[in-house]
């Protein structure tokens, strides 16, 4: 269960001027919980801590960093079911998925440890003219300094953990603004991280008003702006952001080719999973569906039978698979765009109704290709079904997208694996699989409106960190 109300993290330590944020259960509408809201000030706060932070932190040796996220492995697997059960009712993710999450969470955790103790450099030949006889260098990476972090709805625990642990390993001190409508699990690692030793002001973790949110992008004494969440928001920071270099995760309408070769039986399995998965409110979620001819109609059938199999409603039920959007206005968005692409000649296969916030697993075809529901960011349970009959045609359909994150390819044949990752102007090609498959040590992120830059661990490390040379004269 939640707590009655929750601090937020200023300067290592929780304080509760206020319970100003109302956080509701998505499920049943109701508040479930009050969070503090920071203020103007309190942000400057933060902010004049983490700049005062920045030594200590850079200090810090590697040992200790890794005992940090050490100690937030143990104590996320001690509090598992009350993280997964927070992220259930904050976000309505089904519990299933939720557990999935947290799961997550403390594997990234876990890589970060191990990547504490390993952040290194190379030694350099210099000798590459008569001039630079007798000089030889080297270099190292140190940390970029305070960082400013800004998390979504959908992954509240582990967008957050993307940017938290890799910080922690680096020696960044940061600033964090969780999303609005789901604070509470960036609130968990707060509560976690200030049983550790870290040097007083390397973190905070504020959820606040958009007045107040203006200064984790304009702010000078950020090194560094990292954020999650989607393009309109995220492209318009970072034309706001000033010198400090800006890394964005953004919103995507991945798709997903079945070739002629695939076996339907785990192709429907997975892309079930993909599309519907925490309610299709994934950046790689699955929107786009395109299946060879020759499987098309089977390919069909079978994917309209399992999606109405899908169970959909209470997120708390151990059996459901589709819960809530994370709002009504969201729902009524999408259900909005299904009409749209209904009126101009698509045929709905299965799903179309929505009630309040629950939108069912819903599955379209004949779609126009300028159709929103296309075109743009679904975030929510549809998918769009088309056929093809030549692969590289496919692959153009596929680019066809203002988005570029990732994409999955079913195929057995070697050559037109290597064809897609090669061709695809995406972060990552998944041969085999669903775009929607990730792991959190490998480098993930997208191209064109998706974003700039990458996380998983290691990735963020390096943007978290700078080269510094030296060189030495041997006379
Ligand atoms: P959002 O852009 O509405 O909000 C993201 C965060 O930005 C929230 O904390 C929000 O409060 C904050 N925010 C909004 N306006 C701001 C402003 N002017 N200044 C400072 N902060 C501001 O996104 P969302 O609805 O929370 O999340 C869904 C989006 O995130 C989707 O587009 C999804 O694809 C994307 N996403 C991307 C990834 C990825 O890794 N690429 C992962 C998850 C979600």
């Amino acid at each position: 269960m939640l707590q009655a109300q929750y601090p937020y993290y200023l300067a290592n330590k929780a304080e509760q001027p206020n319970t100003d944020l109302d956080v509701t259960d998505k499920y049943t509408g109701e508040v479930a919980t009050r969070v503090a809201m920071a203020d103007t000030a309190a942000i400057n706060r933060a902010i004049d801590a983490a700049t005062a932070a920045s030594e200590p932190m850079a200090q810090m040796p590697a040992y200790e960093r890794q005992a940090v996220l050490n100690h937030c492995v143990r104590r996320f697997e001690e509090r598992f079911e009350e993280l997964a059960m927070a992220l259930c009712i904050e976000a309505g993710k089904p519990i299933k998925d939720a557990r999935g999450e947290v799961s997550r969470l403390i594997d990234t955790f876990r890589i970060a440890a191990e990547e504490a103790v390993r952040i290194g450099g190379e030694v350099m030949e210099l000798e590459i003219a008569p001039r630079a006889k007798g000089y030889s260098g080297m270099y190292k990476r140190v940390p970029i300094g305070p960082c400013s972090f800004i998390s979504p709805f959908n992954f509240p625990l582990n967008l957050a953990a993307h940017k938290i642990a890799p910080a922690i390993a680096a020696g960044c001190p940061f600033v964090l603004k969780p999303a609005s409508r789901t604070p509470i699990g960036a609130l968990v690692i707060g509560e976690v991280l200030a049983e550790t030793n870290l040097p007083p002001g390397a973190f905070s973790i504020l959820p606040c008003h958009r007045d107040g949110a203006d200064l984790f992008t304009v702010d000078d004494r950020f090194k560094l702006l990292s954020f999650t969440g989607s393009p309109d928001v995220g492209w318009d920071l970072k034309a706001r952001a000033g010198k400090k270099p800006v890394v964005l995760e953004l919103g995507g309408n991945a798709a997903c080719i079945v070739d002629h070769d695939t076996d339907l039986d785990d192709a429907v399995e997975r892309i079930i999973f993909g599309a519907f998965y925490q309610s299709g409110q994934s950046c790689i979620g699955v929107q786009r569906i395109m299946v060879h001819d020759s499987l098309y109609e089977a390919f069909k059938q079978r994917f309209i039978t399992a999606t109405k199999a899908l169970v959909m409603g209470d997120p708390k039920d151990e059996k459901t698979f589709v819960g809530p959007m994370i709002s009504e206005s969201e729902a009524r968005r999408l259900d909005d765009w299904i009409q749209q692409a209904q009126a101009a000649g698509s045929t709905i296969l299965c799903g179309g109704h929505r009630d309040g916030a629950m939108l069912d697993a819903t599955v379209l075809e004949n779609v126009p290709s300028d159709c929103d529901i296309n075109t743009k960011e679904a975030f929510g349970p549809v998918a769009v079904l088309s056929s093809f009959s030549d692969f590289d045609q496919a692959l153009d359909a596929v680019n066809n997208s203002d988005f570029g994150l990732q994409a999955g390819i079913f195929t057995r044949d070697i050559y037109k694996a290597q064809k897609a990752w090669n061709t695809l102007d995406v972060g990552g090609v998944v041969i085999g699989d669903v775009p929607s498959w990730r792991v959190d040590n490998m480098p993930y992120g997208g191209v064109k409106d998706s974003g700039v830059g990458r996380e998983g661990v290691r990735f963020a490390i390096e943007d978290m960190t700078e080269l510094r040379m030296m060189v030495i004269r041997t006379p």
